[in-house]
């Protein structure tokens, strides 16, 4: 199916999505009432949702994003998962055209499939990071025209939670989101406070016993606001943290860093907006076709600034580490007022040499503040 085609199909999907496109709705339904309006939602679609697919250090359950085909299946209590929701936008591997040739000619075929999708139980930081996604692959200079086919035909069910330990997504700003999603549900105990923000999550809706939210309901909703907003055990200073890491350039604390870095791409792969990639072309094996492919990469893989001739910009393993925090902290800010990490430190748990964001600034910081009360000043860096 052509772009245009899935433009015209999908256009409630995508305007309710936008932001501010159009006023929040706001109804409780209690949990079973949730319950069948999810199991008949999943029942004739493609979905998605948490499940408990291992069980990790200390006993800790691992969930991914799994197909799902009744709300029995979902784990609606769960945490967070391991790998992002980004991969549903931006998939590992993703064919950009085919060409074939026959007898001379060639012929390239592009196609911006996107079947049907619903999501089911993301939170907010992972809402947010694909609204930052979004600001990338659709508003930049190059918009994406797979994304955007994903994007619009996706239907997205957000729900609240209260943070690991290691989540620092307040810092960010992101423990609470507004827009980017069709349905979000916040637990208010026996019953969902929900936002819809999407006519056609409004009509799939009409089906159920809904309520409007009583004076109680309310009351509820703000307590568990701020029972979230206080459960935060990590927290991490980014006031001003663009102009300081401009100051920190030359620091060795990169290097210090880096020299436990593995140079291995995990953090980048499980990161929601994470999104650099590298391009193939793949040909068939009777050179009858090819196929062109993006792939997600990573900037701290030891080849990702290699070009022509085997020169590589950043050969130093501080320099890639030192260019992913840049990227995340320091380039979006000034390009897009916004730093591009949402605070859900999985690339934190994801890291073998125990790396994450938390521990990486604070010891910036903590350099920055011992050379400020150092007695001779620090020669001028120029
Ligand atoms: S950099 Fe780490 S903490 Fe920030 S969004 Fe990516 S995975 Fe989450
Ligand atoms: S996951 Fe850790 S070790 Fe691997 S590249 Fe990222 S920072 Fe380096």
């Amino acid at each position: 199916m052509h772009l245009r085609t899935f433009i015209k199909d999908s256009a409630d999907l995508f305007r309710i999505s936008a932001a501010g496109a159009c006023p929040m709705i706001y109804k409780v339904i209690s949990k079973t009432e949730f319950r069948k309006f999810i199991d008949a939602l999943v029942k004739h679609n493609t979905a998605y949702g948490p499940r408990q697919v291992d069980t990790g250090s200390g006993g800790k359950p691992i969930y991914q994003f799994r197909p799902v085909t009744s709300a029995d299946e979902i784990d609606f209590d769960y945490t967070v998962t391991h790998s992002s929701a980004k991969h549903f936008f931006l998939p590992f591997r993703d064919e950009l055209s085919r060409f074939s040739f026959e007898d001379g000619n060639w012929e390239q075929e592009v196609r911006y499939e996107a079947p049907p999708l619903i999501l089911i139980g993301l939170r907010p930081c992972d809402i947010s990071a694909i609204n930052m996604l979004d600001e990338v692959m659709l508003h930049g200079p190059y918009p994406s025209p797979y994304y955007l086919a994903r994007r619009k035909n996706t239907f997205i069910i957000g729900m609240d939670h209260l943070p690991l330990p290691d989540c620092f997504c307040k810092s960010m700003n992101r423990h609470t989101v507004n827009h980017g999603f069709n349905l979000f549900c916040s637990d208010i105990g026996d019953k969902y406070y929900l936002s819809i923000n999407s006519s056609k999550a409004y009509s799939f809706l009409k089906e159920f016993m809904l309520e409007e939210p009583s004076y109680e309901d309310n009351c509820l909703l703000i307590e568990r606001r701020k029972m979230i907003k206080h459960s935060f055990e990590t927290n991490i200073e980014v006031t001003g943290l663009p102009v300081f890491l401009d100051i920190e350039f030359d620091s060795p604390i990169w290097q210090k860093w880096g020299d436990k870095c593995l140079s291995c791409g995990s953090c980048a792969m499980v990161c929601p907006t994470c999104y650099c990639y590298s391009v193939e072309e793949r040909f068939d094996i009777d050179l009858k076709g090819s196929s062109r492919q993006n792939h997600l990469y990573s900037c701290n893989l030891v080849d990702f600034a290699q070009v022509a001739g085997g020169h590589n910009f950043r050969p130093r393993n501080g320099d890639r580490l030192k260019y992913r925090y840049y990227h995340h902290y320091r380039g979006f800010a000034a390009n897009d007022n916004q730093q591009i990490c949402v605070g859900c430190n999985r690339c934190g748990r994801a890291c073998l040499a125990d790396i994450n964001p938390k521990d990486v600034i604070n010891d910036l910081r903590l350099e920055r503040e011992s050379c400020m009360i150092c007695v001779s000043p620090s020669p001028d860096r120029t």
